[in-house]
């Protein structure tokens, strides 16, 4: 069994636990550092990630995740991912483990929320290709820029970056947990394995 842990502090994270649940995973809520032990995997999940890194940074966790993400998989969506990358254009606590720079609420705010389908190629590693993704996207950031090591997984029609992988690090600037669509976190356990 695989195990994968959810950053607990504030956010959708019970909706990352019940899609690892549906696929059969084993989750842990983490909350504090001690948790990150034996885990395979960790989801941060979407929230408000100025709140997030704040309470990381409080309960001591910042550089235990670091560490962590030395030799496992994490995956970000959305405020998640703001707090995997490495830059986002303002002073707020990162994780700076992913090459990539991200432009917080770029499609401006709660209200210009949208969903829209996707072409994921990657994901016809977990699943039958051609079905696209149907993605959510509230008060979503972008990917701005990535950096050479890094692969694209999925583009807005108008080109703009929302999903990408580097090594066993996975961002996506919309919420897979909020659908019935499991493939992302079939990918994501697969990644976790892998490790
Ligand atoms: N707007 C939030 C932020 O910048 C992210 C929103 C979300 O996770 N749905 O942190």
């Amino acid at each position: 069994m695989t195990l994968i842990g959810v950053l607990a502090l504030q956010g959708d994270f019970i909706e990352h636990i019940h899609a690892l649940q549906r696929i059969g995973a084993d989750t842990r809520e983490v909350r504090l550092p001690q948790q990150l032990q034996g885990l395979d995997g960790l989801i941060l999940p979407g929230g408000e990630s100025t709140t997030i890194g704040k309470l990381a940074v409080a309960y001591g966790l910042m550089e235990p995740i670091q560490e962590f993400g030395k030799h496992h998989a994490i995956w970000g969506t959305c405020a998640g991912a703001i707090l995997l990358s490495k830059d986002a254009k303002r002073h707020q606590p990162l994780l700076e483990l992913m090459d990539i720079t991200v432009e917080r609420n770029a499609f401006g705010r709660q209200v210009d929320s949208f969903e829209v389908d996707l072409d994921i190629p990657a994901l016809g590693k977990v699943a039958p290709p051609g079905r696209p993704y149907h993605a959510v996207f509230i008060r979503a950031p972008l990917i701005d820029s990535v950096s050479a090591g890094v692969e694209v997984l999925g583009r807005l029609p108008n080109g703009k970056i929302v999903a990408a992988r580097e090594g066993h690090f996975l961002a996506t600037a919309f919420h897979p947990e909020l659908t019935q669509d499991d493939r992302f976190h079939k990918l994501f356990v697969e990644m976790s394995k892998s490790d």
